[in-house]
């Protein structure tokens, strides 16, 4: 369900995505042979847009980015950064200007696993099934055995996201995640592109759609970050405030610039049936689907692979937290070097990392004593 962004400039500090000159031409790749194979159409490349929130982040762009030094260092990561006024910033409520990234991607992550599911099936190698992995894997010297499904295979890789914490695999993996939701909406306003505002919006295009027109009408509006419930139903009784979160950014993105009613006026009574909640939602448009999902971010916000401790031909690639569009494909490469030539993970990859750093301190302090 993720929205499957790929952002090189993000956060209030306006700081360059992590690694992104390793990271980002690697997931382009990937995505663009994958629509080649498949014939499908799901990784969009285009400018995306960022509405400054305050003058602070005004100013901390014109500083950081609009510098020689900010537009050299732009220039040698393939970067092209460009300040926006209000006016080219419609249909947003956006009176410090923002700016446009290029090149910003958007992985469209459903019809992408439809792609790549209907690929291996093809070939008889899609097997949907939830493995018990206390139970499943039988390992040998050479390698490692999942007799239900009759294969065998020299090596495995575990990619279960939070679920990781259910069997004792990698249970000891630091994961640190945040439920995150989104709402579906049909609105009437036209959104040219990819917006990162008070909430990041994304107008929706039909997978089978030839050229890159938005489609009027349906949009995506996230996220929210929540470390505290991980119960990811919309049923949920803080869902309700996850979803008038949402509805609240929208309008201060959207409603003050055209003097339409927000949220807020709408929202007087504190009624949580889902008929008035439904109704209220209604204000300017309509939502059409909400949806949540738990992040498996780890507590430094890097990635988490590599190999089992004891058992050398079963391997991760966890703690993708809020990236994992972006992030996937190069680990992914580097994991198989690490696989099958024996190349060492970098320790900031390395999902063991704070075994190893507090080793360290540990020695060192130990070290001093003596
Ligand atoms: C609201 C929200 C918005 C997001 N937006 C973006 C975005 O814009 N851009 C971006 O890059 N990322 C985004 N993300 C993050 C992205 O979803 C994650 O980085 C990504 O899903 C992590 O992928 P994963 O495969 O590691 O884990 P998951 O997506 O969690 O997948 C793990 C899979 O393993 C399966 N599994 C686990 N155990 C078993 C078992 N025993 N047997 C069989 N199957 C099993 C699970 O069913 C699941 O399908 C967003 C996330 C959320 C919640």
């Amino acid at each position: 369900m993720a929205a499957g962004l790929v952002t090189p400039v993000t956060g209030d500090r306006l700081a360059l995505s992590w690694q992104w000159s390793e990271f980002y031409p690697a997931c382009n790749a990937l995505y663009e042979q994958i629509q080649r194979i498949s014939l499908a159409h799901f990784w969009h490349v285009a400018p995306a847009w960022r509405v400054f929130q305050s003058d602070a982040e005004r100013e901390r762009f014109f500083q950081r980015w609009w510098s020689e030094e900010g537009k050299l260092e732009m220039g040698q990561q393939g970067i092209a950064l460009e300040p926006m006024s209000e006016e080219q910033l419609q249909p947003f409520h956006a009176p410090g200007g923002g700016f446009s990234m290029w090149p910003a991607g958007r992985l469209d992550t459903r019809a992408y696993l439809d792609a790549t599911a209907k690929y291996f099936r093809s070939r008889n190698r899609w097997f949907p099934i939830h493995l018990d992995l206390e139970q499943d894997l039988k390992f040998t010297p050479d390698d490692v055995r999942v007799q239900r499904l009759g294969l065998q295979s020299r090596m495995m890789v575990l990619c279960q996201g939070i679920s990781a914490r259910t069997n004792h695999w990698f249970h000891a993996l630091p994961l640190h995640p945040a439920r995150g939701d989104i709402l579906e909406l049909a609105s009437d306003t036209l959104i040219p592109a990819v917006a990162h505002h008070a909430a990041w919006v994304v107008p929706l295009q039909a997978t089978n759609e030839a050229n890159d027109q938005p489609r009027r009408g349906r949009i995506l509006l996230g996220a929210t970050y929540d470390r505290n419930c991980l119960d990811t139903s919309i049923e949920h009784p803080n869902a309700l405030g996850f979803r008038r979160e949402l509805l609240q950014r929208w309008n201060s993105m959207m409603a003050l610039a055209d003097g339409r009613l927000g949220l807020d006026d709408t929202l007087t009574s504190e009624s949580s049936d889902s008929e008035s909640s439904h109704r209220r939602d209604r204000f300017e448009g309509e939502v059409l689907a909400h949806v949540a999902a738990v992040r498996p971010a780890s507590y430094d916000r890097h990635p988490l692979i590599g190999p089992h401790p004891t058992q050398p031909n079963l391997f991760c690639l966890n703690g993708l937290g809020s990236k994992g569009s972006l992030m996937a494909p190069h680990l992914a490469n580097l994991l198989l070097d690490c696989m099958l030539e024996n190349q060492k993970i970098e320790s900031q990859l390395h999902w063991r990392r704070r075994d190893e750093s507090s080793r360290r301190s540990h020695d060192s302090k130990r070290r001093e004593s003596t």
